[in-house]
């Protein structure tokens, strides 16, 4: 059976985490930093962290064109910094995001780095979920054409969008040992066959990442506090 490949965006953030899910489940994980990564992958993740600094070293790498074009065509999963970038109206930027889900965004709307939370999530992908949002963004218009595919269950507002094969999240689903998430992305949405996928784990948090990355501000490339 043929593995499949997966990219995740790893200019700055957690990309770390989203590896370890994505390997979790049997695919092959190409860290993408440059133009030539992108080239035969199945799938890309665009994962948390600072959207203003992702965006200006999407223009310093070249990455910009080629992403956007690979995000307007092929599987791609963006999580809370990823869905500021798929989003068409973001706010204050550096540069455009990428507009590839017609949605507005607003950028750290549920308050500073202290404000972030875990919330039960109400999902047919993944029943039971629990949600780490990390100075996460709200979904505040959803387009004609996107579907809704997660809501915060206290309240019902979206926090997880679709449109063909592009998918949105305000949480860290790379966060929780829960791999529901990345496993309907790879396999319904991507439609990839994943070899020997352990079955899901129990949804719960790993231990301690409930106040992982909550102080501090924004560290090095991969660590757990550039959320
Ligand atoms: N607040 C960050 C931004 O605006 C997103 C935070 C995250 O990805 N956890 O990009």
């Amino acid at each position: 059976m043929r593995v499949p490949s997966v990219g995740v965006l790893s200019l700055q953030g957690d990309f770390a985490r989203h590896r370890a899910s994505l390997e979790a489940l049997g695919a092959r994980v190409v860290r993408v930093s440059l133009p030539g990564h992108l080239e035969g992958l199945d799938a890309l993740v665009l994962p948390g962290g600072e959207s203003t600094t992702m965006l200006r070293l999407l223009e310093l790498t070249g990455l910009r064109a080629p992403l956007e074009t690979f995000a307007r065509c092929r599987p791609v999963l963006g999580t809370c910094a990823g869905v500021i970038l798929l989003g068409r109206d973001s706010g204050e930027l550096p540069a455009p995001p990428l507009g590839v889900l017609d949605i507005a965004v607003e950028r750290n709307a549920y308050g500073r780095q202290v404000d972030s939370f875990s919330t039960p999530v109400e999902t047919a992908v993944a029943p039971g979920f629990h949600g780490v949002f990390i100075r996460a963004p709200r979904i505040r218009r959803v387009g004609p054409g996107v579907e809704v595919v997660a809501r915060r269950a206290a309240d019902g507002e979206p926090v997880g969008v679709r449109a063909g094969r592009a998918v949105g999240l305000c949480f860290h689903p790379e966060l929780t040992p829960d791999l529901g998430f990345h496993r309907w992305f790879l396999a319904e949405v991507a439609g990839l066959a994943l070899p020997g996928a352990p079955p899901r784990a129990a949804a719960g948090m790993w231990p301690g990442d409930a106040r992982a990355g909550l102080d501090g501000e924004p560290a090095a490339a991969g660590s757990r506090g550039a959320r």
